[in-house]
């Protein structure tokens, strides 16, 4: 975010001691203009029609704009940083490095979950294996603007969403949880973002949806 502030015009200018929003032509400060900018910055053209799902809340958003150009803050991109760990083992596994790749894809826990989620989700076509997080964001074979494909977005962000919450509670409050409860926490996670912003589940009773997200 610094990177953006200083290269793009979207600082507050002072305008009869008011804060003014440079993107828009109204001055107004507008979720949809910052966004465009980030896009445009961070990602590739590929990449920016599918980051922003208006299903999951705006923090789960700019959660995936940070996974994909591989700026989450894990160990070893801590590292890069220039920041000196202890340790740049993952959490989970206490074996590789921590880097995304290994921590939301190829570590034991983050395998399980993907393979009982996918389970879960299969009348969705939701993959079992996936070899790179991207996977998850291109393996959509749902016509536009169905709710399937909403459904099999929201699913995706809640599992990268639940790892990752999975690996800061271990890391900073020592919590074990059990593929089944982060099964359980995906579920659930998913069910109330879908609910309350999806047309199509609105009405989606918690069992039904617990039982198999196609309904
Ligand atoms: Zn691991």
């Amino acid at each position: 975010m610094n990177d953006l502030l200083t290269h793009n015009p979207i600082e507050g200018q002072t305008l009869f001691n008011h804060w003014c929003w440079g993107l828009e032509n109204s001055k107004i400060y507008s979720v949809r203009s910052l966004r465009v900018v980030l896009d445009e910055n961070m990602l590739d053209e590929a990449t920016r029609a599918t980051i922003w799902a208006i299903q999951v809340p705006i923090k789960v958003n700019v959660f995936v704009w940070r996974l994909r150009p591989n700026r989450l803050p894990t160990r070893v991109n801590l590292e890069k940083r220039g920041m000196v760990l202890q340790d740049y083992k993952c959490v989970c596994c206490n074996v590789e490095e921590e880097t995304v790749q290994h921590l939301l894809v190829d570590c034991g826990m983050a395998k399980e979950l993907l393979a009982v989620t996918g389970f879960w989700a299969a009348s969705l076509n939701f993959p079992l294996i996936i070899n790179s997080t991207e996977d998850l964001f291109s393996q959509q074979p749902h016509p536009p603007r169905s709710k399937e494909k909403e459904a099999s977005e929201v699913i995706a962000r809640a599992l990268l969403w639940t790892l990752w919450r999975f690996r800061n509670g271990l890391l900073f409050e020592g919590k074990v949880k059990t593929t089944q409860q982060l099964l359980m926490e995906v579920k659930e996670v998913a069910y109330n973002w879908i609910k309350s912003r999806s047309k199509w589940y609105r009405n989606c009773l918690w069992s039904d949806w617990f039982d198999n997200p196609a309904m």
